[in-house]
């Protein structure tokens, strides 16, 4: 059995947004919480994958790095249908930098076997580093895929489409492999049917801890962060834009305040 670990990420909802008074991290408490959009389609990525290959004996496993809060975000995937997860909970994470939540992404990968192809999103709608899929591949030697709209695995390789803005580009690495996803890969994740949250509920979620992947209290956390927030100001609201009547002139009305904008 070749496990397709798949790395999510629970993020506040869009809407709700806020930021913790002194240290800026985020307010989780004061959101409602969401599986990242991105890593909904990673898993259906992942079950298509298994459901195209089911000869091959594929498990989708989802890991996550987060507060106990995670686990919602954990059985949404689960109900959609992979097969189990692992979640690192642990208040030493607590305002962990990027490169931190990588290596403790990477300890954690070290807990499950037979790791074939681990798939994240290209970047998160929350933190929005697109920098974790290859931090990870560094500490873990591994060879990385970005930006991919299309995936497939076969004879012990990871196959697929990169599309950025100049052009489409095939590319293939061995397995084990890292591989980041682009939006264009799936329109929709499948929804949840109800057999599926019914499931769900008896799917095994390891839970992992710090110390149980070897992860010192000083490796971790904002006080040992590389990198920290010093400021942060909330994005001014949108003012109205301006309506243009056209009277004959309306044409040329945009034309002048493109140039006025010096976008023509
Ligand atoms: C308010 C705020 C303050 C922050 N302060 C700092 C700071 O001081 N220094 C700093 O370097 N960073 C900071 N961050 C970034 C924060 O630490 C990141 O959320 C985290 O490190 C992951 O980075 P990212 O969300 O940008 O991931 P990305 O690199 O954008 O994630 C890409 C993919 O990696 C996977 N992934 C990411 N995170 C996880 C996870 N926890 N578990 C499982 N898979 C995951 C998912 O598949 C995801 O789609 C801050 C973020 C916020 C919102």
């Amino acid at each position: 059995m070749t496990n397709i670990v798949v790395l999510i990420k629970q993020v506040p909802d869009y809407e709700d947004r806020h930021l913790t008074d002194g240290d800026w991290t985020l307010d989780r408490a004061g959101s409602d919480p969401v599986l990242d959009e991105i890593n909904e389609k990673a898993v259906e990525v992942a079950l298509q994958l298994k459901e195209k290959h089911a000869d091959a004996d594929y498990n989708v496993v989802v890991l996550t790095a987060g507060p106990s809060s995670a686990e919602t975000a954990i059985r949404r995937a689960l109900s959609m249908g992979a097969d189990s997860a692992y979640h690192l909970v642990d208040d030493g994470l607590h305002g962990s930098d990027i490169v931190q939540t990588s290596w403790a992404l990477a300890r954690s990968l070290g807990q499950i076997e037979d790791v074939g192809v681990v798939i994240a999103g290209n970047e998160t709608s929350d933190g929005v580093g697109g920098a974790v899929p290859a931090i990870l591949a560094q500490f873990l030697g591994l060879p990385q895929l970005t930006a991919m709209r299309s995936i497939d695995i076969a004879d012990g390789k990871v196959t697929g489409e990169r599309e950025t803005d100049d052009g489409v580009f095939g590319l293939e690495a061995s397995l084990p492999a890292i591989v980041s996803i682009s939006e264009k890969i799936v329109d929709d994740a499948r929804f949840p049917s109800f057999k599926g949250i019914m499931a769900a509920k008896k799917k095994p979620v390891e839970t992992l801890t710090l110390a149980g992947i070897g992860i010192e209290a000083d490796e971790v956390g904002g006080a040992h962060a590389g990198s920290t927030v010093v400021s942060s100001t909330p994005k001014p609201p949108k003012s109205a834009g301006e309506k243009v009547t056209d009277e004959g002139e309306g044409g040329k009305q945009i034309a002048d305040y493109l140039i006025a904008q010096k976008l023509l």
